[in-house]
């Protein structure tokens, strides 16, 4: 007999990108870190730490964060909810609204892995929708397959494009089950579907501090939803998902949105750029909304290259999957990272 329940034994488990020590002189493009430090106004609230903030049991709604994204958002204090990484929000949801093949999870592909995964967990049942070629999404489809939960990542990863507030609306207008709208990259991106939760009673939306504020490693994400829909998601959470020093340090990062701010347009120009270099060296990019941007390989097998520049000390995404394996995806660096990559494929062709 296994230690496990069927459903666990039977699936894969979600693999993350990979994560070389610190300091070793890896060019790391492989899981969209934001290139720049976070803010000094972070680092130094973390400095100052006192230990009794340690000696006690966090705020288990981290309220004082929650005030942060009220005055920098201009959304009620009380319409947010506060995870362990978005990832945690993510799980949250399907745990709460998703069960076998009565309450399914449904979203287009190819999106986020994790999606999948954790619905493998809980177990409920998925319905992947493909995107067509031009990402348009394919609203009529995702309505008819009556999810308990639709996740649309807008900007989405790996294809790096947007979903317009229009169609987000008439999707959520559509469906009964509740709409995750997942905003990671919304720093970089000139779009956002944030107003929808003041619209829609069932709509979500998911932000990071792993992304465009550089604290991927603090491991702090929010949601964005009206007290009713929360209710049901906080019964879920665990109840100190959030830790004190996330909760400080978190605060003031987003408290510095001059800081954030300036990092994302450093990326959006360097991306402008890195996208202009690889088409020069014969990839084909579509135009992305986040700090990445996904290469269609045409002169090399993208898995060769992949290792190639592995070998060479620099990290990329390479997807062994349908519809994805001509590709890489490349996090947008510092502009010297971005150069040292294109010189290193421009040696390799
Ligand atoms: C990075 C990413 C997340 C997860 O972010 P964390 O807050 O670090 O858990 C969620 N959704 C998408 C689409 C992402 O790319």
């Amino acid at each position: 007999m296994s230690y496990f329940r069927p459903t666990i034994a039977a699936m894969k488990g979600y693999i993350p990108g990979e994560q070389p020590k610190p300091g070793t002189s890896i060019i790391k493009l492989n899981t969209n870190e934001n290139p720049y430090p976070p803010s000094p106004q972070a680092l130094e609230a973390l400095r100052a730490l006192d230990g009794e903030w340690l000696r006690r049991y966090p705020d288990p709604f981290a309220r004082e964060f929650c005030e942060a994204v009220s005055d920098a958002l201009g959304v009620p204090a009380d319409w947010v909810i506060v995870g362990n990484g978005s990832d945690d929000m993510l799980n949250v949801v399907v745990r709460a609204c998703g069960e076998g093949s009565d309450r399914t999870i449904v979203y287009p592909t190819p999106t986020y892995v994790l999606y999948g995964t954790l619905s493998a967990m809980q177990p409920a049942e998925v319905i992947e929708i493909p995107y067509p070629s031009d990402f348009a999404l394919p609203i009529d489809a995702l309505v008819a397959a009556k999810g308990a939960v639709t996740f649309i990542a807008s900007p989405n990863s790996p294809s790096g494009h947007v979903v317009l507030l229009d169609e987000l609306r008439k999707l959520a207008k559509q469906l009964t089950g509740v709409l995750v709208i997942d905003e990671a990259y919304v720093d970089f991106s000139e779009y956002s579907a944030l107003s929808l939760v003041f619209e829609f009673q069932n709509v979500i939306v998911l932000r990071t501090l792993s992304k465009g504020y550089s604290l991927a490693g603090l491991r702090m994400g929010f949601g964005i939803a009206n007290p009713t829909l929360l209710e049901g998601l906080f019964k879920v959470k665990d109840s100190y998902n959030i830790d004190a020093i996330a909760t400080l340090v978190g605060t003031a990062a987003m408290r510095d949105q001059a800081y954030k701010n300036a990092c994302a347009e450093k990326v959006k120009t360097s991306r402008s750029r890195l996208t202009l270099d690889l088409i020069n060296l014969g990839f084909a990019i579509a135009e992305s909304h986040g700090n990445f941007v996904l290469a269609t390989s045409t002169a090399k097998r993208a898995e060769d290259l992949y290792l190639e520049l592995k070998n060479r000390g620099i990290l990329v995404r390479y997807f062994n999957q349908s519809g994805l394996d001509d590709k890489l995806r490349i996090t947008v660096g510092t502009d010297e990272q971005n150069q040292r990559l294109v010189e290193t494929l421009r040696d390799l062709f």
